[in-house]
């Protein structure tokens, strides 16, 4: 039996998704946990197990765990980022796998998490991977890369002023299609083997901030020029912007972990495990182009 935490977010529906169409897994043999069972009512109708879990109820999490074989933790997303919440989270999901007997735990972390990351809230991700790797069970570890539908936070605007603010230089940035990252973990979820391996899913070219304008630019049809700020002006800028304080470290955090290089990878791990072809920045742009104007 396979399980999904988080199956009511975004990247939890690709992978149920992936799961039943893609690779014809049984909808009995998949467990879905949530918060809120009513929200995969859909789930439910097609055959899927639905059960609740809350990753602050460690108990809850025991509960929804018995009986899973493949565990995939998917790392939450509350914006308590700064203050430790979610390590705890995701300490109490590795200790319920692990009292539970599950045989394989997977999750979904970041690249390059170790000290010192730049992006403020990596020690969730490694500090995850620490627990994992100590509960002695078998693990897939995947270390998403950056969503192209991240672009959607500073796109729309850069375009609607033909200005892009960063601080990011010319470090440069994979951003994968979150389905293909789903297709990809869905795939290592059904997949057999008890190999314990960490993956870093990228997307198919590494681009400048500056080459991703071009190309916005380019598939829009209106001018963008980037214009590279300091880390102190651009927190400045995207709070007067009226994005809460907290949020906007964390965001120009990402600009410092640009330009320090540690997203600049590029794999075939996508293609490898899914085995399709993943989405180019182009073809993500021009598909979004309504959205991004
Ligand atoms: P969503 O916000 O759509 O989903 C987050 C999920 O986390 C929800 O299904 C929610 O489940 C679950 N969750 C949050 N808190 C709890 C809790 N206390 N107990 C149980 N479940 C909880 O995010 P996405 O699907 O888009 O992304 C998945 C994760 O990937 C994010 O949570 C984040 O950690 C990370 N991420 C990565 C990005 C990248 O570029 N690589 C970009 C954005 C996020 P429910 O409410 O049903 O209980």
């Amino acid at each position: 039996t396979l399980l999904v935490t988080g199956a009511s977010g975004q990247l939890g529906r690709g992978i149920i998704n992936h799961l039943l169409d893609t690779l014809k897994v049984p909808a009995a043999r998949i467990i879905a946990t949530t918060r809120t069972p009513a929200n995969l009512a859909d789930l439910a109708a097609r055959g899927v197990v639905v059960r609740a879990a809350d990753f602050d109820d460690t108990a809850s999490l025991e509960a929804a765990f018995k009986g899973a074989d493949r565990v995939l933790i998917i790392s939450t997303g509350e914006i308590d980022l700064l203050h430790g919440k979610r390590l705890r989270q995701h300490e109490n999901a590795v200790a319920a796998a692990k009292a539970t007997g599950v045989g394989h735990l997977l999750y979904t972390s970041m690249p390059n998490p170790e000290p010192v990351s730049p992006v403020l809230f990596a020690n969730d991700h490694h500090g995850t991977e620490q627990a994992i790797k100590a509960s002695g069970i078998a693990y897939t570890i995947f270390r998403n890369g950056w969503y192209q539908e991240n672009l959607f936070m500073a796109l729309p605007q850069a375009i609607a002023s033909g200005h892009w603010y960063t601080s990011a230089r010319d470090g440069r940035i994979a951003h994968g299609a979150r389905d293909d990252m789903a297709a990809a973990i869905a795939a290592g979820l059904a997949a057999v083997s008890d190999e314990s391996k960490t993956y870093t899913l990228t997307g198919p070219h590494a681009y400048t901030t500056a080459e991703i304008a071009a190309l916005a630019s380019e598939v829009i049809g209106k001018p963008l020029d980037v214009v590279q700020i300091s880390d102190e002006a651009l927190t400045e800028g995207v709070k007067a912007a009226g994005i809460p304080e907290d949020f906007a470290r964390i965001v120009v955090s990402f600009d410092a972990n640009t330009r320090a290089g540690r997203i600049a990878m590029v794999t075939d791990a996508v293609e490898t495990l899914s085995g399709r072809k993943p989405k180019t920045l182009k073809q993500f742009l021009e598909a979004n182009k309504a959205a991004l104007t």
